[in-house]
């Protein structure tokens, strides 16, 4: 059984001040540590490192945006998995369709910043997703296999015990159009069966698969009753603190 996972990307939103209220109001409501399900923030870098204090004790995981390959070096406005780490990182976000279609960010480049991660010891939430011209193409499967083969190149079966995979639909993403819960299940079930043909059963069966685009309080227990449906990543409802509640409330 895996645990579900609700993850707020808040992209280049929120000062670390805002970031702060935001958190606050989210533990106050929360109440107290989740143990039927995990939750994970990821604020823009500035606010890494004091909200990584708030969090402490909450159970509430700390991911980053981005990270680069390297370990250090010439790479002006980059930052490191050693610098996510030392900032109170649990996780770092990883190939999100942004960094993809903005700043060209390819598999091979996404597959040793994984690999960097999995090293450094931050967990990757590694993004996939078609666009709409593959989809309307019928291409989205062989995108996805493309983009997890490439992307997990390499991997052993102990690097996908620590890997989190989000299904992103990019046509799904910030327009207000989600792909339909069996829609998004097709895909993270022949997503799973990859796995296992790759990796084995035991990891197929273990390695969360969030679904991303668009989710909001009123579709994620639709989302979520899919079998292969772990949790979700969400962007704009993660921004406030009532929508992210309801989010994290999802029902089972
Ligand atoms: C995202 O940015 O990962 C995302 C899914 O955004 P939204 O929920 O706003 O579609």
């Amino acid at each position: 059984m895996i645990k579900p996972l609700i993850a707020g990307n808040w992209k280049m939103h929120k000062t670390a001040g805002e970031s702060l209220d935001f958190v606050r109001q989210l533990l106050t409501a929360l109440g107290g540590p989740l143990d039927d399900r995990d939750v994970v923030i990821a604020p823009p870098f500035t606010a890494l490192f004091p909200v990584a204090e708030l969090l402490r004790g909450s159970g509430i995981g700390l991911a980053a945006q981005n990270v680069h390959d390297a370990a250090e070096g010439a790479f002006t406005g980059e930052i490191s998995t050693r610098m996510l780490i030392d900032a109170g990182c649990s996780h770092v976000i990883i190939g999100h369709s942004e960094r993809r279609t903005l700043f060209g960010e390819k598999n091979d480049f996404l597959n040793r910043k994984a690999t960097a991660a999995l090293s450094a010891g931050l967990r990757p939430i590694y993004c996939i997703g078609e666009t709409l011209d593959e989809r309307e193409g019928g291409r989205t499967f062989t995108v996805i296999e493309r983009q997890v083969k490439e992307g997990l190149n390499k991997f052993n079966a102990g690097d996908i015990g620590r890997t989190v995979l989000a299904y992103e639909p990019v046509w799904a993403i910030g327009t207000g159009r989600t792909a339909a819960p069996t829609q998004a299940q097709e895909v993270h079930a022949f997503i799973r069966k990859m796995i296992e043909g790759d990796f084995g059963g035991r990891a197929a069966a273990a390695i969360p698969i969030l679904y991303g685009g668009s989710v909001k309080p009123d579709n994620i227990d639709e989302l979520m009753a899919q079998p292969d449906i772990n949790g979700a990543l969400v962007g704009g409802a993660s921004l406030k603190v009532e929508s992210f509640i309801s989010i994290i409330r999802f029902k089972k």
